[in-house]
């Protein structure tokens, strides 16, 4: 028997129209591309958010049609956020890291119409002018004072289309199934792959994100995103933020960490939010000041391991630690690992035992792992199996990629994450690797993550990455890539020395490499495929 209640569509813009009503007075503060700090409240975003539908319209977008940003965090880039979905157009967010191959397949592919650019990138997009689609139209995210001089054909000033529009403007109505925004992977092998979330997915995503991240999504807290809003919408923040009453401080393009530091100690931030290589900058500039930012309490960390050495330096501090786990391909929240009661009257020492753990599902998502023949294997904290995902927030394919597409579920229907892990009998996820960083080493797997996790510890390690290379004997063996700490000589055996306290003999690095910098991907990891790159050709010790 069916049930007899009304059926309304999710709609992203209605979660700018609720914190209107609800939260009106949350703020919202930039740190802008021009200089100096923008504030205003949600109140005002939702006024302004009209107006650019306004305008949009006039300039002639439709329904379906994809607008393109390139821009920072900042005000402007979240009104587009919901302007272009609110009329039913896609906002195709672009990762300025990309290269310029990768940013013109895929204005391309998605065959943007519009790109509106942060002034920072107006060079950027000018010097790779002859490789995008003819016909792309450019908005220029700036007022009248700050409009460059450009060769951007007709490019339009953002102030000055939302200007002399009215905000008096009814979000329309369309099914919840309709695209809403597109964000392509970093596309570390082949050509990237188009994620395109619909309005239900994110407007789920973000209720889900409410009921996980409860102490910083609700009124009153402040919260920094770090992780970009041109990288899986910033994981979401920007409408559940909205959605809570949380205020949102955007970090524009300074993301160093003196920049962060001063942002978040002028601002009262209690939340930030990014990948590990951010907070590495950051706990620097905090061990420089001898003190935390004002009001800082609490980080949330993904997109890649985080280290258990910096889930203590910050748990010292006071400041408590969420590690999450997701994927462009998953909205992107999978699991997250804020603990409560009871776990939080366990003893530090195992407190920090499961913050080191990629954490619980939220709701609506569902995890299995499975060995090499698809065979679930037991949630008993012990097998390892490729993971896989299902649930409502999740991809069901990719944009016009048939044969992306086909290859990334299973028989079920479940998505294929790229991840070996294991889960606990109370359903901790722990990440042993991606498939392809694993290192297989005579028959074994050796986890780089382990490894970095262990390595980053030593005193003389600011940062580092293990990776396999090839060998003659095993197939693969770990080497491990080491940034010192700033005036630290570290000495390689003295570092191996310190591994093979915690690790068989087998799974110690057979090398250490000293480097200045690790290359990062677009978003912001340490990119090891580039790594693999650089040294496919290293000798190793033993293997002469
Ligand atoms: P990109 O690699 O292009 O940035 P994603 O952000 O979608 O794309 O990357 C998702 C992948 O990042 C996951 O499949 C996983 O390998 C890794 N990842 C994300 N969060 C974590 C985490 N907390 N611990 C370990 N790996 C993580």
């Amino acid at each position: 028997m069916q049930g007899m209640m009304m059926n309304r569509p999710l709609r992203i813009a209605d979660i700018l129209t609720f914190a209107e009503d609800v939260h009106g007075s949350a703020e919202i503060v930039s740190a802008t591309v021009e200089g100096g700090i923008h504030r205003y409240t949600y109140k005002d975003a939702a006024l302004r958010s009209r107006k650019l539908a306004q305008a949009l319209l006039r300039l002639g977008v439709t329904p379906g049609q994809r607008i393109a940003t390139l821009g920072w965090n900042g005000y402007r880039h979240f009104e587009l956020y919901y302007a272009i979905s609110g009329i039913g157009a896609v906002c195709h967010t672009i990762n300025p890291r990309l290269s310029v191959e990768q940013m013109s397949y895929i204005v391309s592919h998605a065959e943007d119409r519009i790109l509106c650019l942060d002034l920072t990138f107006v060079p950027l997009v000018e010097a790779i002018l002859d490789h995008l689609p003819k016909g792309l139209r450019f908005i220029i995210m700036t007022d009248r004072a700050h409009m460059p001089e450009t060769k951007l054909p007709g490019a339009l000033c953002y102030e000055d289309l939302v200007e002399p529009e009215t905000g008096d403007y009814e979000w329309p109505e369309f099914p919840e199934e309709t695209a809403s925004s597109l964000c392509y992977t970093s596309g570390t092998t082949g050509h990237p792959k188009g994620a395109l979330y619909t309005h239900r997915s994110t407007v789920m995503h973000a209720l889900m994100a409410g009921v996980s991240f409860l102490e910083c999504l609700r009124p009153g807290r402040r919260i920094l995103p770090v992780v970009p809003l041109f990288h899986v919408n910033a994981w979401g923040l920007p409408y559940a933020a909205p959605l809570t009453g949380a205020s949102i401080v955007f970090p524009g393009p300074q993301l160093d960490g003196a920049s962060l530091f001063k942002l978040m100690d002028e601002q009262k931030v209690f939340s930030a939010w990014g990948v590990p290589t951010v907070w590495l900058g950051l706990l620097a500039e905090i061990r420089k000041h001898g003190r935390i930012p004002e009001g800082f309490g609490e980080v949330i960390i993904g997109g890649s391991a985080a280290p258990r050495s910096m889930i203590e330096a910050f748990e010292d501090l006071n400041v408590s630690v969420c590690h999450a786990w997701g994927m462009t391909e998953m909205s992107p929240i999978g699991t997250q690992g804020s603990l409560a009661p009871p776990l939080t009257d366990l003893p530090k020492e195992k407190q920090i035992d499961l913050k080191s753990t990629q954490g619980r599902r939220t709701f609506g998502v569902e995890l299995k792992i499975v060995d090499a023949n698809g065979q679930r294997q037991p949630h008993d904290g012990v097998a390892t199996g490729e993971l896989f995902v299902r649930g409502n927030t999740i991809v069901s394919g990719y944009f016009n990629n048939q044969e992306a597409s086909e290859a990334a579920f299973d028989a079920e229907g479940w998505f294929r994450t790229g991840d070996v892990a294991s889960i606990s009998p109370d359903g901790f996820l722990t990440i042993t690797d991606r498939a392809k960083d694993l290192i297989k080493s005579g028959g074994e797997w050796i986890s780089s993550i382990d490894l970095e996790n262990m390595a980053i510890a030593h005193p003389d390690v600011a940062n580092c990455a293990v990776i396999a290379v090839p060998h003659p004997k095993w197939d693969e063996r770990p080497l491990l890539i080491v940034v010192p700490a700033e005036g630290a000589k570290p000495d390689k055996e003295e570092i191996l020395a310190h591994l093979a306290k915690g690790l068989a003999k087998w799974q110690v690095p057979d090398d250490v490499i000293f480097v200045d910098t690790l290359p990062l991907t677009a978003t912001g990891k340490v990119s090891k495929l580039t790594l693999r790159q650089i040294y496919a050709d290293h000798s190793l010790p033993e293997a002469g």
